[in-house]
């Protein structure tokens, strides 16, 4: 005898609406706190677009700029961030990046050649001393 079978006739039909409720209910309450709370949805975005962040040049040239990855990552609209992200993983000019950084203080500015510089000279992203 299946579990099933010992369950009462009366119980057992009513069984699939019982399951579709306990599966149903739940999914609901999940998808209405997605949804309200966008906070979350927001945080686990950004989350994900600084992990990107770390694998870009981007984030070594915020910190030549004394910009603070983080602050960058939590402050920046995400619409605007994800397009410069975009910008910085298909961004022509990595060649030059990398010759700028090792030359240090007497390489060619990023305003010359770096397609993300509006980000760059965002001054209220820079660290407070
Ligand atoms: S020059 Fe290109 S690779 Fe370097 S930080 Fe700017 S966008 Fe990124």
């Amino acid at each position: 005898m299946t579990p099933f079978a010992s369950i009462p006739l009366p119980l057992q039909l009513y069984m699939p609406l019982i399951l579709l409720t306990c599966t149903l209910v739940p999914a609901t309450v999940l998808l209405i706190l997605v949804v309200r709370d966008r906070g979350w949805l927001d945080g686990l975005q950004r989350s994900w677009l600084n992990h990107r962040l770390r694998h870009l040049r981007m984030r070594r040239m915020l910190s030549l700029r004394g910009i603070d990855a983080s602050r960058y990552v939590a402050l920046t609209p995400l619409a605007i961030l994800r397009k410069e992200l975009d910008i910085c993983g298909n961004c022509t000019h990595k060649h030059v990046c990398d010759c700028a950084y090792v030359d240090g203080p007497n390489a060619v500015p990023p305003a010359v050649y770096c397609p993300n510089v509006s980000a760059l000279d965002r001054r209220w992203l820079r660290k407070i001393h």
